[in-house]
């Protein structure tokens, strides 16, 4: 009986040759297809061995195609990101502006002068490709004064915290705040790295007080540094004290010692002039006496994943010289990014529209809601009848560290579900909508499932609804 069936099978030749086969062959190749024409066989006879019908001709090839698109499908995939926070460290954080993303393809794909001078012929340095962006940023803040620093690129922020430290302080201390030894998500932890680079953490006042004196009686002969780290993702409100850049780098200064601060996110650019609320700058801190200043190129900078060093000439010199630069560098295709991003500095007036981060940034409470309101009915409809959807105001957060207690007015479409086990419906739907071709992600909490809108760009809502409608 069985073995009638399985001979009614067709052969992996006669399946492959399938009109509705072609277009999948041609799009994917033979031998993917093929690969999966024998899967799909193999499962159908295990299903006829169980007691199961012959599926037809038709039927495998339908499953074959699905089972090659699935295959073909990047691991790496676009989701939306509804979760309310825009710099998701989990989302891959800042966005590129179409200039970085057109500059990115140029570097991939043609030779490119990435350490190599075509004014004179001879070898360049890499960092040569944004320092001069770099320094035009910092002179329309500081003047003069930024003719005196220089930067050097390298993987992520972690990386210029220890690649400073390693150069600087390894052998030796450095003294920070116990108020700042912070821990930043995805394990970076101040005194996880300072151990890492051989620097040895001096620890000064207490958790919510820090003064002057402190830095002023752990300095030895044996201390290299002081170094100030923004406290990114927390904020000590209440009794407290810190004590200004200013009076730090003076202490510091005083004993001939540098002065670091890792700031975290750091924009170049003032906040304030969106209504944003107010992030320091690495201007602020150099203003300020900092000697050296690290911050991340994929945060509020709105650029590609890289740490950014700018400081005190000959200080960044002796980092350069360090072995553990050319094992932390960046490639040409983040080089190219940053340049293009940073180039958009610039142009101040329109960095708001051209910065994607910064775009998303700025939506007002009322386009969000306005968008909410455009996109109610879709949503109830998918997460079915049973379910209430309403609009509520939310509040984003901007994430990666950045203004940690600050948040941004939106609107979020949330839905609700009547009756019994409502827990098990909400976390059905959110599956559902993780299961879409372009992940939906959202929040669950308080018996409910918020979908902050602040960044389904306007641009993506048609492509949102029409696999939210085709999945319903
Ligand atoms: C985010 C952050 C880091 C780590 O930066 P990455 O670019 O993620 O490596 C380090 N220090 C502070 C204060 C931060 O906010």
């Amino acid at each position: 009986m069985n073995k009638d069936k399985l001979s009614q099978l067709p052969a992996v030749d006669r399946l492959l040759a399938q009109p509705a086969l072609a277009d999948a062959i041609a799009r994917h190749g033979r031998q993917p297809i093929t690969d999966c024409a024998r899967a799909e066989l193999a499962a159908a006879r295990e299903l006829i061995r169980a007691g199961h019908a012959a599926p037809d001709t038709e039927a495998l090839a339908a499953s074959i195609v699905a089972r090659v698109e699935k295959l073909a499908q990047p691991n790496l995939r676009p989701v939306f990101n509804l979760s309310g926070t825009v710099l998701h460290t989990n989302l891959g954080r800042a966005l590129l502006a179409p200039e970085a993303v057109a500059a990115m393809a140029v570097a991939a794909t043609a030779p490119c002068a990435l350490e190599y001078d075509i004014a004179d012929g001879g070898r360049g340095d890499r960092d040569s490709l944004v320092e001069p962006l770099l320094a035009e940023i910092l002179a329309a803040a500081m003047g003069e004064k930024a003719k005196d620093f220089a930067a050097t690129i390298v993987n992520n922020n972690a990386a210029a915290v220890l690649l400073v430290l390693d150069s600087l302080v390894k052998g030796k201390e450095a003294v920070v705040s116990r108020g700042e030894l912070v821990e930043i998500g995805g394990a970076f932890r101040v005194p996880d790295i300072m151990r890492r680079a051989g620097a040895k953490l001096v620890e000064i006042g207490t958790t919510n007080r820090t003064h002057a004196k402190d830095y002023a009686e752990a300095i030895t002969a044996r201390t290299a540094m002081l170094m100030k780290v923004h406290t990114s993702n927390y904020a000590v409100v209440g009794f407290t004290k810190t004590v200004e850049e200013t009076e730090i780098a003076s202490i510091a200064h005083e004993y001939g010692i540098p002065f670091m601060v890792d700031l975290g996110s750091g924009t170049l650019t003032d906040f304030a002039r969106w209504g944003l609320p107010k992030e320091p700058t690495p201007q602020d801190s150099l203003a300020a006496g900092a000697d050296l200043v690290t911050f991340s190129g994929d945060k509020l900078l709105g650029g590609p994943q890289a740490g950014i060093i700018v400081g005190r000439k000959d200080l960044i010199a002796r980092i350069k010289k360090n072995p553990l630069k050319r094992a932390l560098r960046v490639g040409k295709i983040t080089l190219a990014a940053l340049e293009a991003t940073l180039a958009l500095y610039r142009d101040p007036d329109r960095l708001a529209q051209r910065l994607p981060t910064l775009r998303l940034l700025t939506r007002s409470e009322h386009d969000i809601a306005a968008q909410a309101e455009r996109l109610c009915a879709v949503l109830a409809d998918f997460a079915g009848e049973t379910s209430q959807v309403s609009i509520e105001p939310a509040m984003s957060q901007i994430g990666s560290g950045a203004l940690p207690v600050e948040r941004l007015a939106s609107a979020a479409l949330v839905v609700r579900y009547e009756g019994k086990r409502p827990g098990k419906q909400l976390a059905a739907l959110e599956e559902r909508l993780r299961a879409l071709p372009q992940p939906v992600i959202g929040r669950i909490a308080d018996d409910a499932l918020r979908l902050d809108l602040r960044c389904l760009d306007p641009a993506d809502e048609v492509r949102f609804v029409t696999q939210l409608t085709d999945a319903s």
